[in-house]
């Protein structure tokens, strides 16, 4: 990594350092604001493990689900500053805010070791803004930042990137595992490399499909954004989901792959359903022909032939995006069938976040994958862009 990572800091230069901590801690809530899931709060435990090891102040920062710029009892870190200290067996002190005086004099109280969680950043709607002010209070808490929120990397908000201006600025032990394996995937990747892309839009894949184009051998196309592709080429796709305006591009896209030797693979046959429900009726059609009054749900039997067919050869795999609205069961097949075989093959799988994580969870094979990345978003557009806004700000090595 072209990045310092913590570990690249001298021991003794972090001990009774204030070091400000961006984490992803944005957990999912139940209506009665129970933790369902706390695998973003564990993946940050080594950072902040290392860092008490190492006698700092440990200042953890982070945002939680969209309060929209202004304070929300229902979003407060509250209950993730108790799992954490669970998790940790140790005191973790919160404070009901992330900036003032109040906190700063609550700060100044930590001793070596200790560890504070301060309140939702996105309770301020300079966070999103990259307020320079803002930015600035944050980073007065401390004297060494550290970003190991990965699925926050790619937004230019004051606690990813503002604050980097105002203090030495490196990568925890999660954001250095992350550009590792993606970096390798953009750099040397083992021949033959495939991509997987599902999901809703194919608008939000543009970038990352035009960049793979030069590094990979075959993209496998499914879910809601493949029937953009099947319109492209002429074909009926019935009441799918459909971007009008992404037609153009999705031709594009297949003319410069034909042209530059790279497969791309979309669906021969297609599950469909009379309407959005998991009691529709549903029946599997030719994805050249899809019928009128009737919408695109999963990627059928012949296609999840053909791409575990395609995937035996690969020696590389990344994969997002749902290949089926897999959230309801009788349309998961296609997604849980490749997540499955995912975990059968003797190949580099990477796990681009979001849904596709979930779905390789769900199938029971999270632990045959090679990396599952903790963002979704932030994993596209590493492979889009080769770096983040959040990375960019990071000390050089
Ligand atoms: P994305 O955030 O773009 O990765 O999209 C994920 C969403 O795509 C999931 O909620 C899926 O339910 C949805 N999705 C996948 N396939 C389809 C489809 N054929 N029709 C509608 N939505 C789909």
């Amino acid at each position: 990594m072209k990045k310092k990572c913590i570990n690249d800091v001298p021991g003794e230069s972090l001990k009774g350092k204030r070091v400000l901590v961006r984490v992803d801690f944005n957990v999912p809530l139940d209506k009665d604001r129970n933790i369902t899931d706390d695998a973003r709060i564990r993946a940050s435990l080594p950072t902040i493990k290392y860092l008490i090891d190492k006698g700092s102040k440990v200042i953890l920062i982070s945002h939680l689900g969209r309060p929209e710029g202004k304070p929300n009892p229902h979003f407060s870190l509250d209950v993730v500053a108790e799992r954490l200290s669970k998790l940790l067996d140790k005191e973790v002190m919160f404070l009901p805010d992330c900036i003032g005086r109040e906190v700063k004099e609550k700060v100044e109280t930590l001793k070596e070791g200790d560890v504070a969680l301060l309140e939702n950043l996105r309770f301020y709607k300079e966070e999103k803004e990259n307020d320079e002010g803002f930015a600035k209070e944050l980073a007065s808490l401390a004297d060494i930042y550290v970003n190991d929120a990965f699925a926050a990397s790619h937004r230019k908000h004051a606690s990813v990137v503002g604050v980097a201006k105002f203090l030495p600025a490196y990568a925890g032990f999660l954001v250095a595992k992350e550009i590792d394996v993606l970096s390798s995937l953009l750099e040397s990747p083992k021949m033959p490399f495939m991509a997987i892309l599902g999901g809703a839009k194919v608008s939000d894949k543009i970038g990352v499909i035009k960049n793979l184009m030069n590094k990979v051998t075959t993209i496998l196309i499914g879910g809601g954004m493949s029937y953009t592709f099947l319109k492209s080429q002429g074909y009926e796709i019935g009441d799918s989901l459909l971007e009008e305006d992404k037609i153009e591009v999705a031709k594009e896209i297949l003319l410069d792959a034909e042209k530059k030797g790279i497969k791309i693979l979309l669906p021969l046959d297609i599950v469909v359903a009379n309407k959005f429900a998991e009691d529709a009726d549903s029946r599997i059609v030719d994805a050249k022909n899809m019928p009128e009054g009737w919408m695109g749900m999963d990627i059928g039997p012949k296609t999840i032939e053909l791409f575990k067919g395609e995937l035996k050869g690969a020696k590389t795999i990344f994969w997002n995006g749902p290949l089926g609205v897999f959230e309801m069961e009788k349309f998961s097949n296609g997604t849980n069938s490749i997540a499955r075989f995912l975990g059968e093959l003797d190949a580099i799988t990477v796990i681009g976040g979001g849904d596709s994580a979930s779905a390789v969870r769900k199938a029971g094979v999270a632990d045959k994958m090679t990396h599952i990345s903790t963002g979704g978003g932030a994993s596209l557009e590493f492979l889009e862009k080769g770096t983040l806004p959040g990375i960019e700000v990071l000390e050089d090595k």
